[in-house]
């Protein structure tokens, strides 16, 4: 079988490997290999201070998120304490309709009462009374529904009220942390700034066109560009590399990339007792 001699040859090369016992993978080393692997320990080596810089950048991120959310918090109480004052206003409004209505027909009952002393048949009189009482049926219907709305809007208030001391004591506490953050991310800022001082020398290093794929798929693949390959297995990913491919990969002679995610990949050797 072809794939099961590649695999033999694989072997071979890993047992040389093991043998030659250094850190620099395929040790026949010619011209082209050094600069190979100088190549890779530079990517390497700028990878470790990028991902350094991730970990600062990460740090301020989740400052500002505990802030933003707990300012979140903090509009959407003021937005309930808005729309309670709106709840009250509109209430406020309706009890002076009602008032207003009060008012009318209680006029209405007095007149009728002063008409009565004139009427002159009993149907007249009769009605007359019949009209006094609906209005004031009325009138104690809506003194009762005046006195619901004031009742609910007195609750609404004394909410508000409660809301209200919160939102002031939250506002002083946004304020603290707020410049808590702003100075925390300044120290965090300053003590990345070393960092990306080593790292834009590093990058000056490293060739442009390597330098921009190295780039590229730090960003497209969460910080970690260049993994090693350990068993034939990209540490990436965790996919097998075809046996071709990893013949190539421990001849490093050419910058190759895992199949499946791409990325810059090494040989890394196995560990002793594996
Ligand atoms: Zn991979």
């Amino acid at each position: 079988m072809v794939q099961g001699g590649g695999e033999h040859g694989i072997f071979r090369l890993k047992e040389r490997f093991l043998q030659d016992d250094n850190t620099i993978p395929y040790h026949d080393t010619n011209e082209g290999d050094s600069q190979l692997n100088e190549e890779i320990m530079q990517l390497t080596g700028l990878q470790e201070v990028d991902l350094e810089i991730a970990k600062f950048d990460a740090e301020i991120e989740a400052e500002n998120k505990a802030l933003t959310k707990r300012e979140k918090a903090f509009l959407e109480r003021q937005g309930s304490i808005g729309e309670l004052q709106e709840k009250i206003e509109a209430a406020e409004g309706k009890r002076r309709e009602l008032e207003a209505e009060l008012a009318d027909e209680l006029s209405r009952i007095k007149e009728r009462q002063s008409k009565m002393m004139q009427v002159q048949t009993n149907r007249e009189y009769q009605s007359l009374l019949k009209e006094i009482e609906d209005g004031k049926k009325n009138i104690k219907e809506k003194e009762e529904e005046v006195v619901r709305i004031m009742e609910g809007s007195e609750a609404d208030a004394k909410i508000k009220a409660e809301q209200e001391s919160l939102v002031k004591q939250e506002e002083k506490e946004l304020a603290e942390q707020s410049s808590e953050v702003k100075k925390l991310a300044g120290k965090i800022e300053g003590q990345k700034a070393k960092f990306v001082s080593k790292r834009d020398a590093l990058a000056k290093e490293i060739k442009a066109p390597v330098l921009r794929k190295y780039d590229l798929l730090r960003t497209r693949r969460n910080g970690k560009a260049v993994v090693g390959v350990v068993n034939g297995v990209c540490q990436g990913c965790f996919m097998s590399i075809p046996p071709q491919q990893f013949n190539d990969i421990m001849k490093g002679d050419r910058i190759l990339n895992c199949p499946t995610c791409q990325r810059i990949l090494y040989h890394m050797p196995e560990k002793e007792g594996e």
